[in-house]
This record gives C-alpha cells, structure tokens and sequence, in this order.
C-alpha cells in the first residue's frame, strides 16, 4: 500500500504514521525526520534545512524532492510506504506522481488528519520527542522536570527546536495556503480520505485503517501476497 498523509503540523501525522507503518509492514517516511537528522549530522542540506526549519518555512521544493526521489527508490519501498509530511506543495505532489509512475505504481490513498489550529498548537507547545526513535509524547504525561526517557525505547526525550508557539502557528499559516492545494488536488483524484484527529490515538486509529484494510485486502489480492 502507499499512502501519504496530510494534516496541519500537530494533527498527528508521526503518531499515526507509526501505528500504520507497523499494521501494514510498510516504511514510515518523515521528510521532516529526514531533514532534522541531516541538521543533527551537519551536512550541507541540514545546515541549509535548518534556516528554514527554524522559521517555520517550507524547505525549497528542489532540496525536498531529491531527498523523497532517492528514498523511495530503496528495497523497503517496494511493498509501499507511507509519507508522513510529504508532498507539502503542488509542485512537490505533481513529482511524485511523476516518480512513482517511472517506477511503474501509483499512490492508492491520501489521509487527511483534521484538527483545529488551537488543538493542534496546544499538541505542538507540549510535545516532546525521541532523540533515538522519533516518536513523540506529550510533557503532561512526564513529571514536570526532566530529564525524561522514551516509554517504547529508553531514548533522551527533548523539545524540537521549532516546537515553539510562534513558530507552530507560522507553520500551520504556511500548510494552510501552500499544503491546503494538495488535499484538493487529491480530492479531485478521487483518493482522499478525511479522519477526525481530535479524537483519542487508538480512535482516529481505527477511522483510518477501517479505510486502509479494504484498500489493503484489494492490494494482497492483486499481488497475490
Ligand atoms: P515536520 O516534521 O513534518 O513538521 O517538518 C518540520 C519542518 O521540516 C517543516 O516545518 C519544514 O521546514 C521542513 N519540511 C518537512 N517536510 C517538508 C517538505 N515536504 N517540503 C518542505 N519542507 C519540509
């Protein structure tokens, strides 16, 4: 199965996205997580990524893509994948149709997280993530001094640096009139699926792959799988 999903940042993208990547065997990819990696390793592409990030600013399209194009390429990919913050533009959506049809598939369906600006900034202001495994966790859920440890891996938790409250609600203006497009542009595709994200974890969850396993019974019974 392929999948992308799309939601203002806070919506629950890496959450879900986690959850999915293990119930269906399929690679979970975060352009966002990519990028940060590249920051912490000091590469030319992080150290460029990082003025961006920290604005809240989109990364140009050109850094973005070829990153994506060369991921997807890769073993894992071959049974699907899902995008966790990718495509973020028109340009970037319109590539990779071009991309995985070079690569002889297509994607089956785009799941839009929907959640109020407001919940989303209170999630993004609380939010704590994995140095080592990337997921994230609310501070409420800790005692109110640090340090604090990953729950599914031991890993340091710490605050990403553009989790500020100015710079979320930057972050969501910029999906609001640069990622909005993209719903649209699969909406009219026909392959957009819409979920509550307001709901508990495991509710939104279920909303979801209740879509996801017909599509993925009709996926194993075309590949034979
Ligand atoms: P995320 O982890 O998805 O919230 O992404 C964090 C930041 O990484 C974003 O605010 C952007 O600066 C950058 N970024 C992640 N994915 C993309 C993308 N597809 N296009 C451009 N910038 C991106």
């Amino acid at each position: 199965m392929r999948l992308v999903l799309l939601g203002i940042p806070g919506a629950g993208k890496g959450t879900q996205g986690a959850l999915l990547s293990d119930r269906y065997h399929i690679p979970a990819i975060s352009t966002g997580a990519i990028l940060r990696e590249a920051v912490q390793q000091g590469s030319a592409i992080g150290e460029l990524a990082s003025r961006y990030i920290n604005r809240g600013q989109l990364v140009p399209d050109e850094v973005i893509s070829q990153l994506v194009a060369s991921r997807l390429r890769e073993d894992d990919c071959r049974q699907g994948f899902l995008l966790d913050g990718f495509p973020r533009t028109l340009p970037q959506a319109r590539l990779l149709q071009r991309l995985l049809r070079k690569l002889g598939t297509e994607l089956d369906v785009a799941v839009d997280i929907v959640v109020s600006p407001e919940v989303a900034v209170e999630r993004i202001a609380g939010r704590l993530i994995c140095r080592r495994c990337g997921r994230t966790f609310q501070l409420r859920d800790f005692p109110a001094h640090g340090p604090w440890f990953c729950p599914a891996c031991g890993g340091e938790l710490t605050r990403r640096s553009d989790d500020t409250v100015q710079t979320a609600r930057e972050r969501i203006a910029v999906y609001l009139i640069q990622t909005r497009p993209v719903a649209e542009y699969y909406q009219a595709q026909g392959i957009l699926h819409s979920v509550n994200g307001e709901l508990e974890i495991e509710q939104t969850f279920q909303q979801i792959v209740q879509k996801l396993d017909v599509l993925n019974d009709h996926f194993e019974e075309c590949t034979g799988d």
